[in-house]
């Protein structure tokens, strides 16, 4: 496996490849790799003849005041799990090797980004929009994964491949959890012994609102008021959002009728973390 840092470098590898006729596969993350992060990179080189990791944390879709600086960085861990996980290639770029310092060509979406963590996170997903553009421009791939995990940003991806034409296919995977059910995610590193702890409060509260659902419960309102409600037992967890949306669209829904994503986010302590299940009656 090699690890590549510009794209002049990586053009030519990819270009090789198509050549001989190889299925590309893309696994675009932020790095400090996790179970989560493997499950999609497995599943890529199960469907591809070579997969390529990228593994950059992007700026342009942190906020001001967000963890840029802080997110965890750990290349030589992510290339041992790439390597056992079936990669080809890992990209890491630089972040001057991504944007030019006049950059001003963003990729934006009207729809889908305006609630959930589009909230409190108003250009999120600009950025998510123009790196993943960008990231398939350099590697062409036939199919790119995306976890379930960011279920907002795999709708967003997937519109926007529609809305713009991207000859790639999308494959959705599902969350990889801890064994105690929390989800997991390179920010569970920031939290300490009790907050740990507390931080399980997500999924179980995600369990309940389930449980309701295949009780044939449909009101959802009801069953928000639930969730928030159970995420409220716990003194070190502060909501940012509960909500229920309709799968495709995002936009809320009062009754449980079609497909429908329950997602939440919450502050432990000073780490914002998210989860979500999806549901068809
Ligand atoms: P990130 O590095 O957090 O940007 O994530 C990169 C990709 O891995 C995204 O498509 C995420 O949805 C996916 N991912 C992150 N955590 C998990 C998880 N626990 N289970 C499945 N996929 C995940």
């Amino acid at each position: 496996m090699q690890i590549i840092k510009t794209i002049e470098e990586l053009r030519p590898i990819i270009k090789g490849w198509k050549k001989e006729g190889l299925q590309v596969g893309l696994v675009p993350t932020m790095g400090y790799l996790h179970e989560g992060h493997k499950s999609l990179i497995v599943k890529a080189a199960s469907e591809n003849d070579k997969v390529v990791v990228s593994d950059f944390v992007n700026p342009t879709q942190f906020g001001v005041n967000e963890d840029l600086t802080s997110y965890p960085r750990d290349i030589d861990r992510d290339a041992a799990l790439c390597e056992a996980a079936g990669a080809a290639v890992i990209f890491h770029p630089e972040p001057q090797e991504m944007y030019f310092s006049d950059n001003c060509t963003f990729v934006d979406m009207d729809a889908l980004t305006k609630g959930l963590c589009g909230k409190t996170r108003p250009t999120h997903f600009r950025g998510v929009c123009t790196v993943v553009s960008k990231l398939f421009h350099i590697v062409t791939p036939d199919r790119a994964y995306f976890g379930q995990k960011d279920a907002q940003q795999l709708a967003v991806v997937r519109r926007m491949v529609r809305d713009l034409n991207f000859d790639i296919t999308i494959v959705g995977c599902p969350i990889v959890r801890e064994a105690d059910g929390l989800a997991m995610s390179s920010r569970n590193t920031y939290l300490d012994a009790k907050e740990r702890e507390a931080a399980l409060i997500l999924h179980k509260s995600l369990a309940l609102g389930e449980e309701m659902m295949k009780a044939g419960e449909c009101d959802a309102v009801k069953i928000k008021d639930a969730i928030i409600k159970n995420i409220g037992t716990e003194p070190l967890a502060r909501i940012d959002y509960v909500e229920i949306v309709d799968s495709e669209t995002l936009k809320e829904v009062v009754s449980i009728e079609k497909p429908v994503l329950t997602a939440v986010a919450a502050y432990i302590g000073t780490t914002r973390l998210i989860d979500n299940f999806s549901y068809e009656p």
